[in-house]
């Protein structure tokens, strides 16, 4: 068990309050990883405080120079995957190979930031008028706040952190209560590439007090959310009221299509794959499958088979296919869906209960679950589960199964698993989903490519690739007359 506390200013000290939580291993319960300061308004105040006073140095850092410190931490991360893939494993659960994976998106993120500070640029137009020349160029916003949830530790304040940093902006993140200690070790981390102190301060804490701290606060330009929908509004309201730059990333309720065509031993491990990796536990996990009726019997026969050899177990074992759900209250949520599926009406062909033999009975484990006769409507193909639930729906044909697909509020990611090529170009062109796999499982993300979603999953930004530094920059317009005259624009002309 290791203590850690909130880093402010470049000083790892204690909350304040004198108050303090622990997280413990989901796949062992009687196991604490890490002790952390609950803190409170008095600690936020201050790493606000001492973002905002190194932001004025930090701003000044020739962009390139910004970049060196990034490619350092990815160096460092390399040397340090190992260590903080366990530590991801005991406080998360998801299985260690997952975990390096997780890993190497930071590491990936990092190696990524470490270049974009070289090639980042604006652009030069003409001007309506002699003797003036017109251009743009990226300024930091401000101090900002990064929020993220517990599924990808490293991969998500990764994906908000380097490029905020990069950028410009300094910022406090807050992590999400269940996998504090990744961020606590990414933050000595970037503390050891030579982060200058208050760039990147640190507070642990819950939503209410330390989310809402950093929404209302006046010296926060910008807030950077990724986490569920209901949060993400409340969000976006303050952000509103506040004006302050925000960016959402939010829940999915994703499909993967399966025509009559498909190669169906592919569409299979991608099935698996999608549904139950992470135990269901990613935003872009596959929660429904949409198969044409052709092939449905078939599909689910082989489904149910695949799915039931699946071993279960603490994720530290390099053999063990799902680990545990993050917590209690999350096992307790996932199994409230199953019961309001079987109430539905749809049909539970294999889980849809804890698992608890031998040591996983001290773990928050649930059993792989299929749902198949599901109609769109039914709240299990509606509503995001996050965890091992696979709602599996049967289509007519090639049409009926991509209005389903749309058919719900959410737009992160889509899959069709097929070999005819119009079919394959029609689905892309006419999926709502802000990322579209062909032959390949609703995840799957590259670092170095836009992330995120259509209609209720974000408001229009997108991480990853150089779109993530249109959210932490703003465009600065510049026009430079070297004419020794008043030009007045739109009155005077060229002649
Ligand atoms: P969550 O919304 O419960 O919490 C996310 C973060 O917000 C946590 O750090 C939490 O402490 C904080 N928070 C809670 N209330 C707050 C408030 N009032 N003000 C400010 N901050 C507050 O999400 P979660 O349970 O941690 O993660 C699961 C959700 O995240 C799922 O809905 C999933 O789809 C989504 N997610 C989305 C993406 C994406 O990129 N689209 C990626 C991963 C996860
Ligand atoms: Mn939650």
């Amino acid at each position: 068990m290791k203590k850690y506390q909130n880093l402010i200013n470049g000083k790892l000290m204690d909350s304040k309050s004198g108050r303090t939580f622990e997280n413990r291993n989901p796949a062992n319960w009687d196991e604490v990883v890490g002790v952390f300061p609950k803190s409170n308004v008095e600690d936020l105040n201050l790493a606000i405080a001492a973002a905002k006073k190194a932001y004025k140095k930090w701003r000044a850092v020739p962009w390139p120079k910004r970049s060196e410190i990034m490619r350092r931490v990815a160096e460092i991360m390399i040397e340090k995957k190992e260590h903080v893939a366990q530590i991801m494993t005991r406080e998360m659960g998801k299985v260690i190979k997952e975990a390096r994976g997780d890993m190497q998106e930071g590491i990936d993120t990092a190696l990524y930031a470490g270049i974009e500070g070289r090639k980042y640029f604006g652009y030069t137009l003409p001007s309506e008028l002699p003797n003036k020349s017109c251009m743009t160029m990226r300024d930091p916003i401000g101090v900002w706040g990064l929020i993220t949830p517990w599924n990808f530790p490293i991969a998500i304040p990764s994906w908000k952190i380097f490029p905020c940093l990069l950028s410009g902006n300094t910022a406090i993140i807050k992590p999400a209560t269940y996998t504090p200690a990744c961020v606590g070790e990414l933050a000595q981390i970037l503390h050891e590439a030579g982060l200058p102190d208050g760039v990147l301060n640190v507070v642990y804490g819950g939503g209410s007090e330390i989310g809402e701290g950093l929404l209302n606060h006046s010296d926060i330009a910008g807030i950077s959310f990724t986490g569920s929908s209901d949060i993400g509004s409340r969000i976006g309201e303050v952000c509103g009221k506040t004006l302050k730059r925000c960016s959402l990333e939010l829940g999915g309720k994703n499909g993967q299509v399966v025509l009559k065509d498909a190669d169906l031993e592919l569409a299979l491990e991608g099935a698996v794959w999608g549904a139950f990796g992470t135990t269901g536990q990613r935003c872009t996990a596959t929660s429904r499958l949409i198969v044409e009726e052709q092939v449905y019997d078939k599909f689910v026969e082989m489904l149910k088979a695949r799915t039931e050899k699946l071993k279960l177990g603490n994720g530290l074992n390099e053999d063990v296919d799902v680990g545990p759900t993050v917590s209690e209250s999350q096992r307790e949520s996932i199994h409230s869906y199953v019961e309001i599926g079987k109430k539905e009406g749809a049909k539970l062909i294999t889980g849809g209960e804890f698992y608890t033999e031998g040591e996983c009975a001290k773990g928050w484990f649930y059993k792989p679950s299929i749902f198949i006769d599901v109609l769109p409507t039914m709240r299990i193909a509606q509503e995001e589960i996050f965890g091992p639930v696979l709602s599996v729906i049967k289509a007519k044909n090639f049409t009926e199964a991509i209005d389903i697909l749309n058919g719900t509020i959410y737009g992160l990611s889509s899959s069709i698993y097929t070999n005819d090529l119009n079919c394959a170009h029609k689905a892309i062109e006419r999926a709502e989903t802000g990322i579209v796999y062909i032959n390949a499982p609703t995840i799957g993300a590259e670092c170095h490519l836009p992330f995120g979603g259509m209609k209720n999953t974000g408001n229009g930004h997108r991480e990853g690739g150089w779109t993530a530094y249109e959210i932490f920059t703003e465009i600065k317009t510049v026009y430079i007359d070297y004419s020794g005259a008043l030009q007045k624009a739109q009155i005077d002309t060229w002649q």
